[in-house]
């Protein structure tokens, strides 16, 4: 299999996708197009071409391409997979009651966790909890060696962004490899959202997991409406994160002596400010300064910033995050900031781990140059700014009450 995005100095114009056509390797042969059941390739002037919006990723056509044409990109292959340990399951809790249909869940984490000699860890999130123990003794029936509440007053149940920011939060700072949701009609809105936050993918609807002989979770599946079982592994990324609707497996009481759970709670707040902060503890921290094409982080200061001096206090975050300083078009004009450091359609695309906008808009002239950054913090005064409509957390907020407050709580 060609993992490579590299080849005779050719740069392919497409790759910065998951998978695409070598061109001067193809000869228009049509073996991809054949076995593509998303009918996502073309054969135009003798050269392949994928439809990315059909492209399903099934790699069929890297298999059957007998010119080695199709390539999947280098993109995160050497991303470290081996800090992460430990099985988790999310479970639903509601009305003072689990969600039963999660001890399915559970049991079948614990014969995961079990064959890759990890601890069960089952997370309860809700607003406060009086009857831990309780809970903790159900869960230990089923398997948990942990039981982990995270308690929160401020959390709206039917606000999923709130449940995936706290557990997305703990995901980040605890790294376990494997992160199990049961597939309601909760966990389906869930399960997602905390995957984006936190740079992974998700296999929903799984109806069967189990460890492969690298210890890898592979992922089983129906697909193409039942035909064929897909079995999907997360070879790059962690956590392996799977959905499994209610039914599929079956609670399994284990014998275990009552006891030796451990149970820990711990209260967590989920206000926009207190997100952006847990997300930047999560930075790794690097020394230097840094161009805003190679940067992880990115703090980008728009017209709001008000004065060049302001960048100051910008480059101040950035250096404690290990970041670089970014700046829209009207601020570059302006002479704040050099033109190096814009970013938009006359400028830069860039797309770090995370971007904060202090004070930019959001017009589609700079959207377009950030928009694939994986995180975006916008911090604006106005509630109405169209950069709220792509952030991940927004604060309406005077930027010069909140900038300070980020730098020191570093
Ligand atoms: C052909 C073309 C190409 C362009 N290319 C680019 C490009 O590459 N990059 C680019 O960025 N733009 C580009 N532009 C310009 C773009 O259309 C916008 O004008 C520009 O992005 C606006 O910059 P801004 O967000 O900094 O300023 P504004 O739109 O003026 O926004 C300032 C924001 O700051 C907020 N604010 C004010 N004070 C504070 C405070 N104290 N705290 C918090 N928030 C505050 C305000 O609420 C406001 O939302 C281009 C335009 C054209 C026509």
């Amino acid at each position: 299999m060609n993992i490579d995005s590299s080849h005779d100095g050719m740069q392919d114009k497409n790759a910065d996708k998951p998978i695409y056509i070598i061109e001067n390797a193809c000869n228009g042969c049509g073996a991809c197009q054949g076995v593509c059941d998303s009918d996502a390739i073309e054969i135009n002037d003798n050269i392949a071409q994928i439809d990315y919006d059909r492209c399903t990723l099934c790699m069929m056509c890297l298999k059957a391409c007998p010119g080695e044409a199709v390539k999947l990109s280098k993109q995160n292959k050497d991303a470290d997979v081996s800090n992460y340990k430990d099985v988790w399951v999310y479970i639903e809790f509601r009305n003072k009651k689990i969600n039963p249909a999660c001890l399915q869940i559970l049991s079948t984490g614990y014969e995961l966790a079990k064959k890759l000699k990890y601890h069960l860890n089952a997370v309860v999130i809700g607003n406060s909890f009086e009857n831990t123990e309780d809970i903790k003794n159900n869960l230990e029936e089923y398997g948990a060696d942990a039981v982990t509440f995270l308690q929160c007053p401020d959390i709206n149940f039917n606000y999923a962004e709130d449940i995936a920011a706290i557990l997305a939060h703990e995901i980040l700072l605890n790294k376990p490899d494997i992160v199990l949701f049961l597939g309601s009609n909760f966990g389906r809105v869930l399960a997602p959202r905390v995957a984006a936050v936190v740079g992974t993918g998700l296999t929903a609807d799984c109806t069967g997991l189990y460890i492969d002989d690298e210890n890898r979770l592979v992922q089983v599946r129906p697909t193409y409406g039942g035909k064929i079982l897909a079995s999907i592994v997360c070879p790059y990324h962690r956590p392996q994160m799977s959905s499994v609707r209610p039914n599929i497996f079956e609670s399994k009481k284990r014998k275990i002596s009552p006891g030796r759970t451990s149970l820990s709670i711990k209260d967590v707040r989920i206000d926009s400010f207190e997100k952006v902060k847990k997300i930047l503890e999560t930075v790794e921290k690097k020394d230097g300064k840094m161009s805003i094409d190679e940067a992880e982080v990115i703090v980008c200061g728009g017209f709001g910033v008000g004065s060049k001096d302001g960048f100051d206090l910008l480059g101040r975050l950035a250096n404690k995050m290990g970041g670089a300083v970014a700046g829209t078009r009207a601020v570059v004009d302006l002479g704040w900031i050099d033109f190096a450091h814009q970013v938009g359609q006359t400028g830069k695309t860039v797309r770090p781990g995370i971007y904060i906008a202090c004070g930019v808009s959001g017009a589609i002239h700079h959207l377009i140059g950030m928009k694939n950054a994986r995180i975006i913090i916008a911090v604006n005064k106005d509630p109405r700014s169209p950069i709220f409509k792509i952030a991940d957390i927004g604060v309406v907020a005077d930027l010069y009450d909140v900038v300070p407050e980020l730098i020191d709580s570093f």
